[in-house]
């Protein structure tokens, strides 16, 4: 598998060069980003020392608007550093950006890409789903995103400690799990919050993943239990690589700036990149009633559903909360890890979170639902008297099971 990937990247570099923009998302020696030297790669100054992991962003001076040429000079040979320092000069706030020279303007499209590659490395069997990538309408960016996730290209923290042995592997998002790809974007607990909360209600954890490969077939040719009909599908891909997408920049906001982004501002930046996208290039987006009609259903008028869900791990379990209102609109979505490996006692403390929360929302008619029914049965009773107690009587709330 790695001479695999080895190969593919030589390959793509052949034709593919990063175009320095922040630095912030090229790695110095692993990614192809000098246009003046072969296989647009730099070279060590001295060839036996070991290869620090680095950006290019941190080739820079401090205010970032120029090289810092004392570290060029001590990490590359002469010809390289002639070759950076050739660089045409970047703007720090630009983001960094692929060239393709095999196009004659140099514009990389996603397509040409992709053929480029296949071509050159005609015995590498090309998965038909991860050809299907680039048919989609989604923007080339998304499509992009999608193919460096199935081909293993993302700089990861699994494959940079291969690099780095002292770099901290736990992923930023949850602080609990070593992050790799399929962590990052599947069972981590923002990732199952936000599979949970778009409008197909995935539960991640009931479709275990291995590889990030994986990932992107499921996304292309989803599995009938989602009950996608073919008429959302091009929603769904673009839905879904919005999810991929988004986590990916709240991933590097939170490691490069240190910033946290909310799973409701999340949610919203996917609904808004959605109908975006969606008006730009008519690509349908089934109002969600017409989605999996045997299972959700939009509450009643004005009642907010709850819907509550719990992954159980190894060590820990994850428990999220989805709030939609009788459009069917995602109006919260957050999610939390509670100390049990216990299924039932996840579930009920999956349960138990909604009712605070809904107690919290202070409007009138509430459904909680979740898929427990054993849960359900045996604390609908308490819950009821808690809420009314909490609510002051005047509200309206319902229990219910989400047949699965
Ligand atoms: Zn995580």
């Amino acid at each position: 598998m790695h001479s695999f990937l080895f190969k593919r990247k030589n390959e793509a570099a052949q034709g593919a060069c990063r175009l320095v923009g922040s630095g912030e998302n090229i790695l110095v020696w692993e990614d192809p980003w000098v246009l003046e030297l072969p296989l647009f790669r730099p070279q060590p100054r001295n060839a036996h020392e070991p290869r620090q992991c680095l950006a290019v962003a941190q080739l820079m001076n401090h205010d970032r608007t120029d090289w810092n040429i004392g570290l060029v000079k001590q990490l590359f040979n002469e010809d390289s550093v002639r070759a950076i320092l050739n660089i045409p000069k970047w703007f720090s706030g630009n983001e960094d950006k692929w060239i393709w020279l095999h196009s004659s303007n140099g514009v990389l499209t996603a397509k040409s890409a992709f053929k480029q590659i296949a071509k050159e490395a005609y015995d590498i069997p090309i998965n038909q789903s991860l050809g299907r990538i680039w048919k989609t309408r989604i923007h080339d960016r998304l499509k992009m995103h999608l193919w460096r996730l199935a081909a293993d290209l993302l700089p990861t923290k699994d494959t940079l400690t291969r690099f780095v042995s002292s770099l901290d592997p736990i992923c930023v998002l949850c602080d609990q799990e070593c992050e790799d790809a399929v962590h990052l974007f599947w069972d981590c607990p923002m990732a199952r919050a936000l599979w949970f909360g778009c409008r197909w209600s995935i539960r991640t954890d009931q479709f275990p993943i291995t590889n990030a490969t994986q990932l992107v077939i499921m996304l292309m040719s989803p599995p009938n239990e989602w009950g996608i009909k073919s008429e959302d599908k091009e929603g769904f891909i673009l839905i879904g690589s919005l999810i991929l997408d988004q986590i990916w920049k709240c991933r590097n906001l939170k490691v490069h700036e240190g910033c946290n982004a909310s799973m409701e501002h999340l949610e919203r930046r996917i609904a808004v990149l959605g109908s975006e996208y969606h008006l730009a290039n008519s690509i349908t987006l089934c109002p969600p009633s017409t989605v999996k009609k045997t299972c959700w259903q939009k509450p009643p008028i004005n009642c907010l559903k709850i819907n509550c869900d719990a992954a159980v791990g190894n060590s820990y379990s994850s428990v999220a909360i989805v709030a939609r209102d009788w459009r069917g609109t995602v109006v919260l979505a957050v999610s939390q890890k509670v100390n049990t490996t216990i299924p039932l006692q996840a579930e009920a403390e999956a349960i138990a979170w909604a009712s605070r929360i809904a107690a919290n929302l202070g409007v009138d008619q509430i459904c909680i639902e979740s898929d427990s029914k054993t849960c359900m049965d045996h604390i609908r009773g308490k819950l009821t008297m808690l809420l009314m107690s909490l609510l002051g009587g005047h509200s309206e709330i319902d229990f219910g099971v989400l047949l699965i």
